[in-house]
């Protein structure tokens, strides 16, 4: 495939492709924009199908993490990388492999700081820091703020709350019904705010000793994943992968409202005018979704604790803008 025309390329400052031959690590990192500051961006670890969906996915990642930190106040540009992980990406890691993944991101000197994503975890955090020091959310007991999904999941409670009262013109989220597509570790931890606040819940995950778990512990209503975007309720939040608001899913849905963690929801950028002509309010994931990022960056930045609350219960603020204005 050619890369330099890819729709999502985007003039991206730098892609790197890095490899090592011991651990047989395969990865992209893509750094998008660095103008407001070093690229800083989780490694995803996925099975993908081809190198050109893995690049897509690094290439669209990227860009949205420059539009997340610009939109979040943050002095930081945009990148994120991808590794190749075959078959479960929940088993195919080694030690080793993050290790070489930590070189790959050291050898670019600081332009790209690399945190957790999809398929990584802050022990994997650990590994890649033993290569490098441009590695943040570091675990709790290495002095590092820990893992941002609780707070990437807080983010998204304001932002829905924030989606309700503009589209429902409601103030609390009791008796709101909210299906939920993924329960990992955003989907789970914003499940449980939900169903504190009262709201009533759909889940749908593609692991069933997940769903299992939430339904027994919120009341949740369970539903398969092939179906869970056209549940009749109020809150589509969409928390697995992208590209969920495509074709096929746009005309099936049933919610007023869109809202969710998961990053590049929209397949392609039209899709965002057939959410509209649809009569859904669409948060936009990477306002959303920002406060992973924001709890991330203060590890990297030495941001207080107080600044960071600040700046994520400051979505709600931020999101209702952004509505008002797109009206
Ligand atoms: P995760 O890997 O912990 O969870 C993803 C979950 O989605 C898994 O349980 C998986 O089984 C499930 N899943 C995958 N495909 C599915 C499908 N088709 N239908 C239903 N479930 C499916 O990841 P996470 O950290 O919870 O992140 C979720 C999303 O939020 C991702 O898109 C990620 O990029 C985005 N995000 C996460 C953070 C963060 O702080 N972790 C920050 C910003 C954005």
């Amino acid at each position: 495939m050619s890369v330099f025309s890819a729709v999502d390329f985007a003039d991206h400052e730098q892609v790197v492709f890095a490899a090592d031959r011991d651990t047989g690590l395969r990865a992209i990192i893509a750094i998008h924009d660095t103008s407001l500051g070093p690229a800083l961006g989780g490694c995803r670890i996925w099975s993908y199908p081809s190198e050109a969906a893995a690049i897509q996915d690094a290439l669209r990642l990227a860009k949205g993490m420059t539009y997340k930190a610009a939109v979040a106040g943050l002095p930081l540009g945009g990148g994120k990388s991808v590794i190749f992980g075959p078959g479960d990406p929940r088993q195919a890691k080694t030690s080793a492999l993050m290790r070489a993944m930590g070189r790959a991101v050291d050898r670019l000197a600081g332009r790209y700081i690399v945190a957790e994503d999809v398929g990584t975890t802050v022990a994997d955090i650990e590994e890649m820091r033993r290569q490098s020091r441009f590695v943040t959310g570091r675990d709790v007991a290495a002095g590092g703020r820990g893992n941002p999904s609780p707070y990437t999941a807080r983010g998204v409670f304001q932002g829905i709350r924030a989606a309700v009262a503009h589209r429902l013109g409601r103030d609390t989220l009791d008796g709101v019904r909210v299906a939920v597509q993924g329960l990992g570790n955003v989907g789970a931890a914003l499940c449980r705010q939900l169903a504190d606040a009262g709201a009533r819940l759909v889940v749908a995950d593609m692991r069933p000793e997940a769903v299992a778990a939430m339904v027994a512990e919120t009341k949740a209503q369970a539903a398969a994943v092939d179906v869970i975007h056209a549940a009749e309720v109020d809150v589509f939040a969409p928390c697995a992968l992208g590209a969920c608001l495509n074709d096929r899913t746009i005309p099936q849905i049933r919610a007023p409202i869109v809202a969710g963690a998961a990053n590049n929801q929209l397949a392609e950028d039209r899709h965002g005018d057939a959410v509209r002509r649809r009569g859904i309010l669409y948060a936009p994931d990477y306002v959303i979704n920002a406060a992973g990022l924001i709890h991330v960056a203060a590890e990297w930045l030495g941001d207080d604790q107080d600044r960071v609350d600040c700046r994520i219960d400051g979505l709600y603020d931020t999101l209702r803008a952004i509505f008002e204005q797109a009206d």
